[in-house]
């Protein structure tokens, strides 16, 4: 009954997951959750009040596929004064979160066949949905040694004929590993002279540690702002999961027009009110918001990445941005879907299997939780680790 398209398609497992732990939890289970990668703060109050005020004031109509003026052109500065790259309105596109921007994307880039090249380990639904168009991806490997990134030369040879998009995800989701402006000068200088697309995700921007700076992928030089489409949203640094706020730039024109076709022809505008909602968020209104839950996040991150060394047979890198661990459990367990059922039928705690994210040996750990909680977790994890696979 069902099309061949979607029988191949998987489930997001981080989503799965963390339903799954909401729910054991609901029936009454002593389950602590480490799997979610949405921020446990709430969102900052300007966000609400323009919302409100939207409703109240009866902004209820459809609006252009697109986004609002207003909307398109908060998105375009934003990017100009957060990421020194020049888009008009007419390159955006706001989307029901920037799931739904890559989904769109890839609909009308992929053709049977062709190549995505991603770097591995990868957030979880490029290669669903690069499969789901008819696409095939093409992993880079990565792992702790080299702070999970890859090199120019792991690009360059992985280029091909049939290679249509190289998507780079900067912070990484699982890993929170950042590129330096010069790593990535490195791997656009490998692109020149291709017909290689960009899907630069940069969702994760405003979450950076230590002396970590973030760069746009396009703002590193014409052809690579030629080349790359931008994606970002505002469910991570905004703490707005729920409110689906995504958007996608791009100058290529034939590019954006496909998109806005398709989005015309699928859910037509995202939500009124959700695109007044956003602009204090875009606008910088709410940078204080944001400053407070970073400082939060970096606090929580030093604490969890030294509980995690402190356990035997464990590891991992202190990563410069996003709200995830990448933990090395290789010495313990390779197996890490059943290191993590194991670890959430005997001792209550939800994160999410390396294998999830392309990489088995690993597990993500979120960390987007309170600090009492994240103690207590690791204090479970270390006793389940030492009474289980004490060597
Ligand atoms: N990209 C990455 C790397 C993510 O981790 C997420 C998290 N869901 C998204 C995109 C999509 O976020 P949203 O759809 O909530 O905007
Ligand atoms: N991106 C988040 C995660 O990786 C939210 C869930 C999802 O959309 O996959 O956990």
């Amino acid at each position: 009954m069902l099309s061949q398209r979607v029988l191949h398609l998987s489930e997001s497992i981080t989503v799965a997951i963390s339903s799954l732990a909401k729910e054991l939890k609901a029936s009454g289970k002593d389950v602590l959750g480490f799997s979610a990668g949405e921020p446990d703060f709430d969102t900052p109050k300007a966000v609400k009040d323009a919302a409100i005020i939207a409703i109240e004031s009866g902004f209820s109509k459809y609006t252009a596929v697109a986004g609002t003026n207003e909307v398109l052109q908060a998105v375009a500065d934003k990017l100009k004064r957060d990421n020194n790259v020049s888009y008009k309105p007419s390159d955006i596109v706001v989307n029901v979160g920037a799931k739904h921007s890559l989904f769109s994307l890839f609909q009308v880039l992929i053709n049977h066949g062709d190549e995505a090249i991603i770097p591995s380990p990868y957030w979880v639904t490029y290669p669903e949905v690069i499969g789901y168009c008819g696409g095939v991806s093409v992993f880079l490997p990565t792992d702790d040694s080299t702070g999970f990134k890859i090199t120019p030369k792991q690009l360059k040879d992985a280029i091909t004929p049939k290679t249509k998009l190289f998507i780079l995800n900067n912070p990484s989701n699982p890993t929170g590993s950042v590129y330096t402006k010069k790593e990535l000068e490195g791997l656009a200088d490998v692109l020149k002279g291709t017909k290689v697309l960009v899907v630069a995700d940069e969702i994760y921007e405003k979450l950076l540690f230590g002396d970590a700076t973030f760069t746009s992928f396009a703002s590193l030089s014409e052809d690579a702002y030629q080349r790359t489409i931008t994606i970002n949203g505002l469910s991570k640094s905004a703490a707005m999961t729920g409110w689906r706020f995504g958007y996608l730039a791009t100058p290529n024109k034939e590019i954006a027009g496909a998109v806005k076709k398709l989005q015309s022809q699928s859910v037509s505008n995202i939500t009124s009110i959700i695109q007044k909602a956003a602009i204090p968020a875009l606008d910088g209104t709410i940078d204080k918001d944001i400053e407070m839950m970073r400082k939060t996040f970096e606090h929580r991150r030093d604490l969890a990445t030294k509980e995690f060394n402190a356990i035997n047979g464990i590891s991992v890198v202190n990563p410069s941005g996003a709200f995830y661990l990448f933990v090395n459990i290789k010495d313990i367990c390779s197996d890490s879907m059943k290191f993590c059922k194991e670890l959430l039928e005997e001792a209550g705690i939800a994160v999410v299997p390396g294998i999830g994210f392309g990489m088995d040996g690993y597990f993500r750990f979120s960390y987007a939780t309170d600090e009492k909680s994240i103690e207590a977790g690791i204090k479970r994890i270390k006793a389940f680790v030492e009474k289980k696979y004490r060597k």
